[in-house]
């Protein structure tokens, strides 16, 4: 099974994402971890990558395509995967399509958690008193000034997909604002229909 999910940062896609792993046993591909994964190795997509990521802009197209391309040619990827965080722009919807035309597969659903935006910063903010809280170090980009950058970028950038997913009927929706339980069961139900 191979699935999108989208939705502005802090609608619960990492949630879900890694729900989706421990039932499905598929991998969660996550470019935002594997950027900050790249950040802490210091590799030069790293150094790249860091003040963009700093300052809640989006990474080029060119080094996520990169970073996606050859990890779903990894061993782990062949039953399927999540993406969460990716494609974020147009250009990136494009290089997965042709990705997976490439390799022979099809995407088998692309989920939108609808969530109400003014309820995101609450989130955010929440996500970093409970990192601080478990005494893990807090995303730089988790504050709120920078949260607002990256809403700003959603909106610009990522949201057109939306509409790209619709007029291909590849788009379901999922109401992102119901409990994390009641989140899961709607994706799921989706899931078995698509199946
Ligand atoms: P995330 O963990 O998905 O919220 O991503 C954190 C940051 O990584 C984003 O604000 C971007 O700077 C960068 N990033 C993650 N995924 C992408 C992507 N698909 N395209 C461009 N930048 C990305």
């Amino acid at each position: 099974m191979r699935l999108i999910l989208l939705g502005p940062p802090g609608a619960g896609k990492g949630t879900q994402a890694q729900r989706l792993v421990d039932r499905h046993g598929i991998p969660q591909l996550s470019t935002g971890d594997m950027l900050r994964a790249a950040v802490k190795a210091e590799s030069e997509v790293g150094r790249r990558a860091k003040a963009i990521m700093d300052a809640g802009e989006l990474v080029s197209d060119e080094i996520v395509n990169a970073i996606v391309a050859e990890r779903i040619d990894q061993d782990d990827c062949a039953r399927g995967f999540i993406l969460d965080g990716y494609p974020r722009t147009l250009a990136q919807a494009d290089a997965v399509q042709d990705m997976l035309s490439q390799r022979g597969i099809k995407l088998d659903a692309v989920i939108e958690l609808v969530v109400d935006d003014k309820a995101l910063v609450g989130r955010i903010v929440k996500r970093a008193e409970d990192t601080k809280a478990a005494g893990q170090p807090v995303r730089k980009d988790d504050s709120p000034d920078v949260f607002e950058e990256r809403l700003r970028e959603y909106y610009k950038k990522t949201a057109p997909l939306i509409g790209y997913y619709h007029a291909k009927d590849m788009l379901s929706r999922v109401d992102g604002m119901a409990s994390i339980d009641d989140v899961t069961a709607q994706i799921e139900a989706l899931l078995a229909k698509v199946r």
